[in-house]
């Protein structure tokens, strides 16, 4: 046993930081995690969870539409925003105690309050001074909103999910996984929808047709896309917003919501003082077992700034837990990581997009389809699924299978496992369908594109 009080101190309590903690006590460490806010941290209170609800929330309106295709009517309609967040709280409060309740179970000591770090071996946190063998660095990340005028005037996802009443008009600045997210709730839900985005193309990384096919589902569904589009100020006067482009076009608004990335945690908790080197964006530089340029402190997740997802932080913490405290070294592997934007439609990818193979392979080709589900025959939904495949030529491997379209995320899951084994486009044409699905044109998808 060493001379530090505890074998490890974690300074966060999100995804990934209960995780290592969780499972290092579980080899027999002591460990301590420090949290200043919630436990669970953005996944559970501002992030994955509450987003979720409200995405299953904004469904409904078009359920209610499409059920009388079916031959169900309904007497009037009315949506209650408060009730809706009240619901959504009380589940998060649920959580927040199972957390709690995991982590006694397991033995790690929480400590409320705000980790500092002194030295290598050594945390402030709650008017006390820790030391530990490893220090562990999971602070997660922060909204970033671009310095313009009446900046101060916008919110993040942060205050989305604590508005006092549901807005009758909204502007939505970015074009990644939170705006579009964003986009589809507030439509659903009844608002009406503006997104602002400096690019030509939403989803940037994915797969381009994505993309565009996001584009075309989220006009449709009276979303308002201005690309190529920058805000240069926002004015607040009575109760609205104008809302000022650099373009010289202005628009009136009632909330305007930036979504415009996330920086990592790392200011003003000593990590510069301790000599652990951090990247331009902030991001805390690591190798590939998550240790600092400090070798007893580590870190992981959305603070070293690499996949920001939740199921990432936790393979971290997981693996991070099993190479200091079980004597069994692992590192994590970042090909082949699927995700799902749980736009309406949602999107949902693993593996390569086209442009991205064909920058790596010599020759690809693609099989591509879109059609209108069975269900919309008679729900009467203009909405349509779009499917790919990314297939390497010389060795039959399926590199991408990428989705729009309804349950995209829990079809996807399922073919990230095929490609984690390796599948060839041979194996999947020789896989047996389930019909009537949509996911069985995966496997029925027989004409080339390219
Ligand atoms: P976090 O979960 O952010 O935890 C960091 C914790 O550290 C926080 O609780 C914070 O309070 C605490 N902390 C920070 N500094 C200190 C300090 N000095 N002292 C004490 N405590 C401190 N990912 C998905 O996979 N699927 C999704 O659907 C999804 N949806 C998302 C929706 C939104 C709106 C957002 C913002 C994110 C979403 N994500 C999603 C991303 C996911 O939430 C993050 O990747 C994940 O939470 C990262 O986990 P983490 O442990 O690195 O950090
Ligand atoms: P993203 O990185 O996904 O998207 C940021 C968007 O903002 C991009 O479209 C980017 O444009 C744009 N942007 C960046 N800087 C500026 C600026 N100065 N002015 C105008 N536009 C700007 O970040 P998000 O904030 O949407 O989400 C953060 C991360 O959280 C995601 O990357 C993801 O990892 C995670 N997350 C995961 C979810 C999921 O798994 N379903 C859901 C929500 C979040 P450009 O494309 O031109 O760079």
């Amino acid at each position: 046993m060493s001379s530090y009080a505890y074998d490890l101190i974690t300074i966060g309590g999100g995804s990934g930081g209960v995780r290592a903690s969780r499972m290092s006590a579980g080899f027999g460490a002591r460990v301590a995690l420090i949290e200043e806010r919630e436990l669970g941290g953005t996944c559970v209170n501002v992030g994955c969870i509450p987003k979720k609800l409200l995405s299953y929330a904004a469904h409904y309106s078009r359920d209610f539409t499409e059920a009388a295709g079916f031959g169900w009517s309904f007497g009037s309609r009315a949506f209650d925003w408060a009730q809706l967040i009240a619901a959504k709280d009380l589940e998060i409060a649920r959580l927040n105690g199972v957390y709690a309740q995991v982590l006694a179970t397991a033995g790690v000591e929480v400590i409320k309050g705000r980790g500092v770090v002194v030295d290598a071996h050594t945390v402030r946190a709650g008017g006390r001074t820790l030391t530990a063998q490893h220090i562990l660095i999971a602070t997660g990340g922060w909204p970033v909103i671009p310095d313009i005028p009446g900046a101060e005037h916008a919110i993040t996802s942060n205050e989305a999910f604590h508005l006092e009443r549901l807005p009758r008009r909204v502007t939505i600045v970015g074009g990644g996984y939170i705006a579009v997210e964003f986009c589809s709730i507030f439509n659903g839900l009844g608002s009406n929808v503006r997104l602002v985005h400096r690019g030509g193309q939403l989803l940037r990384g994915f797969d381009h047709d994505l993309g565009r096919v996001l584009v075309e589902e989220m006009a449709h569904k009276g979303v308002t896309l201005m690309l190529n589009s920058s805000i240069e100020h926002i004015r607040r006067t009575d109760g609205t917003m104008i809302v000022h482009l650099v373009s010289g076009d202005t628009h009136e608004t009632d909330l305007v919501m930036y979504a415009t990335g996330r920086a990592p945690n790392t200011r003003g908790i000593g990590l510069e003082a301790a000599g652990v080197a951090l990247a331009a964006s902030g991001a805390i530089k690591v190798d590939s077992s998550f240790r600092s340029s400090v070798p007893s402190v580590c870190a992981i997740g959305d603070v070293t700034d690499r996949k920001q997802l939740t199921p990432v932080a936790i393979a971290e913490g997981m693996a991070l837990a099993s190479t200091l405290f079980n004597n069994a070294p692992r590192q994590m592997d970042y090909a082949n990581v699927p995700t799902a934007v749980f736009s309406h439609p949602c999107i949902a990818t693993v593996g390569l997009g086209e442009q991205e193979a064909r920058a790596r392979h010599a020759a690809v080709d693609t099989y591509v389809t879109r059609f209108r589900p069975l269900k919309s025959t008679l729900s009467g939904s203009a909405e349509r699924v779009f499917m790919k495949l990314v297939v390497d030529r010389a060795t039959d491997r399926v590199l991408g299978v990428h989705m729009a379209g309804e349950d995209a995320a829990e079809i996807i899951q399922g073919f990230a496992v095929a490609l984690k084994c390796g599948a060839t486009k041979t194996q999947f044409d020789s896989t047996v369908g389930i019909h009537p699905t949509s996911a069985e044109e995966f496997v029925t998808l027989h004409e080339k594109i390219t």
